[in-house]
């Protein structure tokens, strides 16, 4: 199984040509682009969604009409899933296996998919193969239509999924836990919902995500911005048009602003620059950026895969993103970069080098590797129609595709949010009247943290 099988045509012809020599060059520019990007406020810098404040509306549900219709229940169970997204998911189906029937799969959203029920962005879509990142290929036949399938076919196959192994009989949407006690005389954890539920269980599993709450950066004057502004995980397809496809015709005459250039910026702007008149990326820190290399799925490819496929390629996979191992059919992105630094370490000190080779040989990799990147990059901005700004970005190399009267990249972070549509910065854009908002608020390490909305998890012995 290698690229060829998916309709790669050329996959080895992406890999860096310049040698590093002077590590402490390097070093010195990254140094002086993390000075400029530091902030006294660290993480407080982003403004955080108060489900019931000013900003709760960013966290509201565009995908469902009014609350929930179920009135506060009262349960005793052996297990209690909070998430519906792949990992509870997954769980709801190895109770299902193993004859547990007693349990309920909790979310806060109106259906199972997690991140895909929420994240329906013009230009979503998975940046780990999908024969590697949907689960149950095998016991389903499933067939993704493409080696990077779109969001919306993510998300499909996440209900399909429930309704295959009958999930929805246990589920209850629009439904967000809001605190769960350990209770040591009757060993069952005490669970309430925002709907006023109570639920006695014997096992919790939290499964509640990673980027599970969106964050908005916080620039002083944020509250009064009078254009329409939302996120990207609350798309509002009603003010733009179209769907996760693009087509947002409702955008032609406007002028959109976004902040933010990482993976979801990179899917999204181009689809902004293609039906809006002018967009301004606001980019702090550029991200890496390579070349997708989708296609279309080999049909044929895929049914002449011997059984147990699947787990193999999976755990290759992982190997080599993880372990650094050098071996894996896979051949993409990540595993190209991973198998370069493992070739670099390889030639710098052998089997086994000292830590002082290693880390030397691992930065140098790293940086003749970004280095072809930027040139990349540099190369398409160069080709590019009508390009505004004047250094280069990865998001550059996400707009130049598309054919937006102008697309103007903005280097600095944001200075603060004028009132009526405006937005100030250094370079001073003036009148954009709409706002795209990138970013998710990463699960804190604690448990008692991880979910949202001020719950404590009390668990054995008060921790
Ligand atoms: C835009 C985007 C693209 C991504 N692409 C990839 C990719 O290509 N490859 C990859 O490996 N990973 C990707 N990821 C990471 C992705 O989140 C994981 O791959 C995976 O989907 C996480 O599944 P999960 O079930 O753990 O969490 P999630 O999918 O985040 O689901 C968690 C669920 O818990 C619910 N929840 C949270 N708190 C509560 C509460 N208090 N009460 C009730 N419900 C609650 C949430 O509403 C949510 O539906 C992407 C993430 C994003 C945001």
């Amino acid at each position: 199984m290698n690229d060829r099988n998916v309709g790669i045509a050329d996959p080895h012809s992406f890999v860096p040509s310049r040698k590093v020599d002077r590590l402490d060059v390097f070093r010195e520019k990254y140094a002086a682009e993390r000075d400029k990007r530091l902030t006294k406020e660290g993480a407080e810098q982003f403004q955080a969604i108060d489900f019931t404040g000013k900003f709760s509306e960013f966290d509201a549900d565009p995908h469902v009409d009014g609350p929930r219709e179920a009135g506060p229940m009262s349960l005793d169970l052996d297990v209690l899933v909070v998430g519906a997204g792949f990992m509870g998911i997954t769980a709801g189906i190895e109770l299902e296996k193993v004859g547990v029937s007693s349990y309920k799969i909790l979310d806060v959203a109106g259906d199972f998919g997690g991140t895909w029920y929420w994240n329906r962005y013009p230009g979503v879509r998975c940046d780990v193969e999908s024969y590697i990142y949907l689960p149950y290929l095998e016991e389903t036949g499933y067939v993704p239509t493409e080696r990077y399938v779109r969001g919306s076919e993510i998300y499909a196959y996440c209900r399909s999924l429930a309704q295959q192994h009958g999930l929805y009989d246990h589920a209850l949407f629009q439904t967000r836990v809001t605190g769960m006690e350990w209770d040591e005389d009757t060993a069952r954890w005490t669970v309430r919902t925002d709907n006023g539920d109570e639920f006695r269980a014997r096992f919790v599993a939290t499964q509640s995500g990673l980027f599970m709450r969106p964050h908005l950066p916080g620039i002083p004057g944020i509250e009064s911005f009078a254009g329409h502004s939302f996120h990207t995980s609350r798309w509002d397809y009603e003010y733009t048009g179209g769907d996760d496809s693009g087509n947002l015709d409702r955008l032609r005459g406007k002028k959109v602003a976004i902040i933010g250039t990482g993976a979801t910026g990179l899917q999204v702007i181009p689809q902004l620059a293609e039906y809006a008149d002018e967009v301004v990326v606001y980019q702090r820190t550029p991200t890496q950026v390579m070349p997708r290399q989708n296609a279309q799925t080999d049909v044929d490819w895929f049914k002449s895969l011997k059984p147990g496929w699947h787990r193999e390629r999976r755990a290759a996979f992982d190997k080599c993103v993880q372990d650094r191992a050098t071996v894996s059919d896979v051949d993409d992105g990540w595993v190209k970069f991973a198998k370069y630094q493992m070739d670099a370490v390889f030639e710098a000190g052998g089997e086994n080098p000292s830590l002082e080779v290693l880390i030397d040989a691992m930065e140098r990799s790293d940086y003749e590797w970004n280095e072809m990147l930027r040139d990349r990059i540099d190369a398409s901005w160069r080709t590019s129609r009508r390009p505004t700004s004047s250094r280069p970005t990865t998001a550059r190399c996400a707009s130049v595709r598309a054919s937006a009267t102008s697309t103007c990249l903005v280097q600095q972070g944001l200075g603060r949010h004028r009132r009526h549509g405006e937005h100030a910065d250094r370079a001073d854009h003036r009148d954009r009247d709409r706002v795209g908002r990138s970013g998710a608020r990463l699960r804190p390490d604690r448990l008692r943290d991880r979910i949202p909305g001020r719950t404590l998890v009390d668990g054995q012995g008060g921790l």
